[in-house]
């Protein structure tokens, strides 16, 4: 039963209306990949439920969208063939398509959209997606809705955008407990719902067969055909969730000291759930609940917040430092850019987000001497004077990921080592998107953001080119922690890597 309270999260695309010829109510999954905690598939339900029309739930993968790449197809293929997986245990009519040059999405799509009778889809605020929703809130007959279930707090229950985490954290704190008892369904069932079997079924569907990833990711045109996946990262739902009981069985508990050091995948204390989020493989509510029961002592209930901690990130949820570090930054800084996207949505955010003092204090020292100045080519093949940094930018390359404290240094360096904020802000972009598994996602804003002053506050004493934006050194952090096993790490991959690569 979908909660009246959760209507919040539903917003009308169109005005159009809904069709009684119409043969289905149609989910189309753009961005929750998942059959599962999705407040899309349960309002879906709720309305098959309501119009006593059958339920058809349409997931589709773009070919050629900006930044695409082997790296990218094979992650969302292999999360595709999950979901048919879960379609069929579950019993829901899942409709998987996969767009190849000789079956363009233009050409097929619309003939699934036109015999709905109203199509919900995934309320995702950046990238291509908002567009992407408006174009087809037009070119519908039919209503369109959008569910927003991007996070565990409604998004439109926050008045407006806040640009500092001490700001929204009392306000999220507040939202919690609420939110947290209305989550989505854990496991949806498609048991009593108007049956699909007499609705026929396109003959352009994606066979869900692993065997075939292969061949798609040949005949996929896309962006960057060089960019490869990376062996070690697997894509779908049951990685994800793989990925989330081993966190919290062996990395949960050394979080809060521990989740900065860079170090080798296999002894890292952060989750690495970001490219499972961005998506949608795994939702945000199913970590918190999993991370809330993380103590088999402790029956965990909202009764254990400490509102004393309100807005503090520390104490809030639970007495282990390690859940509410862990939670300050899935919930706090997630949403925090979530927002800014959602009160927004666009393609992408840029400098002009940045607060007044950012902007001048960059302004000011925009002809300052850069000490290096690298094109982005050398950037690009980590060339650069700069051992630890040109070690991030290669796992960057090589793996798709990079760890949370060496990202911020990425950053910070890229200013100072380009002639202009712009140029700066346009090659991270472009690096993070291109390579990296989670980007292209509100997070890659705020991150990246971040490092020009976003977010944060300014810092003293003031330097050439950064001027009162936070600095941060590579000398620091080799102090900070103890790099050699990473280092090592990052050699051992570029030794098995192609020749010649960073050259
Ligand atoms: C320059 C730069 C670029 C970044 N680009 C991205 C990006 O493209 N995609 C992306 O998801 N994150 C990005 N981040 C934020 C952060 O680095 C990643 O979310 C985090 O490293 C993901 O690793 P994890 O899943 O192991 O995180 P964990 O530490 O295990 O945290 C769990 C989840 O909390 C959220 N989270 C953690 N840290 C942050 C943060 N600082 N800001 C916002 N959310 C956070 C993420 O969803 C993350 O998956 C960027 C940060 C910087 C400085």
């Amino acid at each position: 039963m979908f909660s009246e309270k959760n209507l919040i999260r539903v917003r009308e695309g169109n005005k159009k209306p809904v069709l009684e010829e119409g043969e289905y109510i149609l989910y189309w999954i753009r961005a929750n990949r998942r059959l599962a905690w999705n407040h899309c598939l349960d309002y879906s339900i709720h309305l098959s439920q309501k119009f006593k029309k059958p339920l058809i739930i349409l997931e589709s993968i773009m070919m050629d969208f900006e930044w695409s790449s082997p790296r990218l197809h094979t992650f969302l293929l292999e999360g595709l063939c999950d979901t048919i997986e879960e379609a069929e245990k579950s019993g829901f009519a899942f409709w998987p398509f996969v767009e190849t040059p000789d079956k363009r999405l233009k050409d097929h799509i619309p003939s699934i959209l036109e015999r709905a009778a109203l199509v919900v889809t995934d309320d995702f605020p950046c990238f291509f997606l908002p567009e992407h929703a408006e174009k087809l809130a037009e070119d519908l007959k039919c209503k369109l809705l959008l569910v927003d279930s991007n996070s565990i707090t409604p998004l439109a229950s926050y008045e407006q955008t806040f640009y500092y985490s001490r700001v929204i954290r009392p306000r999220l704190h507040d939202r919690f407990a609420e939110s947290y008892v209305l989550h989505s369904d854990p496991k949806p069932k498609s048991k009593g719902l108007p049956d699909p079997r007499n609705i026929s079924k396109p003959d352009f569907l994606f066979s869900g067969r692993k065997e075939e990833i292969p061949e798609y990711i040949q005949k996929m045109k896309c962006k960057y055909p060089d960019v490869l996946p990376f062996p070690g990262r697997i894509g779908g739902r049951k990685e994800g969730l793989r990925l989330l009981k081993q966190f919290v069985k062996t990395s949960l508990s050394h979080y809060s000291k521990e989740r900065s050091e860079p170090r080798p995948p296999d002894t890292m204390k952060a989750s690495s759930l970001s490219p499972y989020l961005h998506f949608g493989m795994i939702s945000v509510e199913e970590i918190v609940t999993a991370v809330l029961d993380s103590d088999p002592k402790v029956e965990w209930s909202p009764d254990f917040l400490n509102h004393s901690y309100r807005g503090k990130n520390e104490g809030f949820f639970h007495p282990d430092p390690n859940v509410n570090s862990f939670l300050d930054e899935l919930l706090t800084w997630r949403e925090l850019g979530y927002l800014l996207f959602y009160r927004s949505p666009s393609f992408r955010k840029d400098l002009s987000i940045l607060p007044d003092w950012a902007k001048q204090s960059l302004l000011l020292h925009s002809s300052d001497k850069r000490e290096y100045l690298y094109t982005k080519e050398e950037l690009e093949n980590a060339n650069t004077h700069d051992p630890i940094w040109n070690a991030a930018q290669k796992e960057l390359v090589l793996t798709g990921s990079m760890q949370n404290y060496l990202r911020m240094l990425w950053g910070k360096k890229v200013i100072e080592w380009t002639s202009s904020p712009e140029e700066a802000f346009a090659i991270l972009e472009d690096l993070n998107h291109k390579y990296a598994y989670d980007g292209r996602d509100p997070n890659s804003y705020t991150g990246i953001l971040w490092c020009f002053g976003a977010f944060d506050r300014p810092w003293f004493p003031e330097r050439a080119v950064l001027g009162n934006i936070r600095y941060m050194s590579s000398e620091s952090t080799a102090k900070k922690f103890k790099l050699k096993p990473y280092l090592e790490y990052i050699k051992g991959l570029e030794e098995g890597s192609e020749p010649g690569l960073f050259a």
